[in-house]
């Protein structure tokens, strides 16, 4: 069993409240790095300091938020409104159980039942307004000395694995977090690197521009979990990134164009190494790549990431050779990088 995905995936840390993932991830690399702060929106930022043999600054991001739910109102009938934090696909949230506030209250998205549908009703997708968090309390009152407005509820799973694939919630990016710190707990680098464990990701990339700027990076790398969708489909022929094919490469994405630089190094790493390594189609999807790129006249920055089925809902796989890789592979472009990587001529 891998711990520390296990212990990663099932803290709770839904964006904007992430504090419980920052504590469990500095206690995990606190014996690996020679500084640490958090800084004001709550990014986990710490300095691992290289040998000397190079003058760089190299920031390397994963982000601690997950996709969640805030309580925004209390009903009298002592059921929870609430609102996505993060994009939803409203179709996974109903009967799904929830953990709800820092004691982690249990709650279940309630439904009507099946029996009590009307069959016009069974064929529409339930709207978040009409979902409901059931506590099981008999009324307001009741519910209110329980929760508070604003508290956040996260899904709840327990991190399974089956061969080498790995069940759990949260893998975006429990699993970029999990890669970082491995890469933290190896020997020095040549330059120093900046680890920083994000926050606000989900919901519009806003932890990772505020880190960028406090570290001035002269290159960065985002280790992200990407949505796999490889399962056999009548229709669809051109799959996206498939799991137990290795690190998914972006190029492109709705946010980014990688750094080409860098997208050559990771690529040639990959093969010099005997990496396996797939093309992330471009399209939809953005990571926090966006935010850092754009800080301080342009940051080269590339993702590298774990390819993860069924991603912002309760119940995401990965395959544990796919995030070995992403380790390894990270791993091996951070011992490749140097100035002349990142100089353009012309
Ligand atoms: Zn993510």
């Amino acid at each position: 069993m891998n711990e520390l995905l296990k212990n990663l995936t099932e803290a709770v840390g839904v964006s904007g409240a992430e504090k419980k993932v920052r504590l469990l991830i500095r206690d995990l690399i606190i014996d690996h790095v020679d500084e640490w702060r958090v800084d004001t929106m709550g990014n986990l930022i710490a300095l691992k300091k290289g040998t000397g043999a190079s003058d760089l600054r190299v920031m390397v991001d994963a982000h601690m938020d997950e996709v969640g739910l805030m309580i925004t109102s209390i009903e009298t009938n002592g059921t929870l409104k609430f609102e996505g934090v993060g994009g939803f696909d409203n179709r996974a949230l109903l009967g799904k159980m929830v953990q709800i506030g820092p004691k982690k209250l249990a709650g279940v998205i309630g439904a009507r039942p099946i029996h009590l549908l009307k069959a016009n009703q069974r064929n529409n997708v339930v709207k978040i307004d009409a979902m409901r968090i059931d506590i099981g309390a008999k009324n307001k009152d009741a519910a209110s000395g329980k929760v508070k407005l604003g508290d956040c509820a996260a899904f709840v799973t327990n991190y399974e694995e089956i061969g080498p694939t790995a069940i759990g919630k949260a893998f975006d990016d429990r699993a970029g977090c999990a890669a970082l710190i491995e890469l933290l707990r190896a020997e020095p680098y040549p330059f120093d690197l900046y680890a920083a464990f994000t926050v606000q990701e989900e919901v519009g990339l806003r932890g990772a521009g505020a880190a960028a700027h406090g570290i001035k990076p002269d290159a960065a790398f985002i280790l992200e979990c990407t949505p796999a969708y490889d399962l056999p489909n009548e229709n669809d022929v051109s799959p996206n990134v498939a799991l137990g094919k290795g690190p998914s490469i972006y190029v492109m994405d709705r946010g980014t164009i990688q750094d080409p630089l860098l997208v050559s190094l990771i690529t040639k790493t990959a093969v010099s190494h005997n990496i396996p390594f797939q093309i992330r189609q471009p399209g939809g999807g953005g990571t926090n790549t966006a935010a850092i790129q754009r800080t301080h006249g342009g940051v080269p920055a590339a993702t590298i990431a774990v390819p993860g089925r069924y991603a912002h809902t309760p119940a995401m796989m990965i395959n544990l050779d796919d995030y070995a890789n992403v380790v390894k592979l990270a791993g091996a472009v951070l011992r490749s990088l140097t100035t002349d990587t990142i100089k353009r001529h012309a």
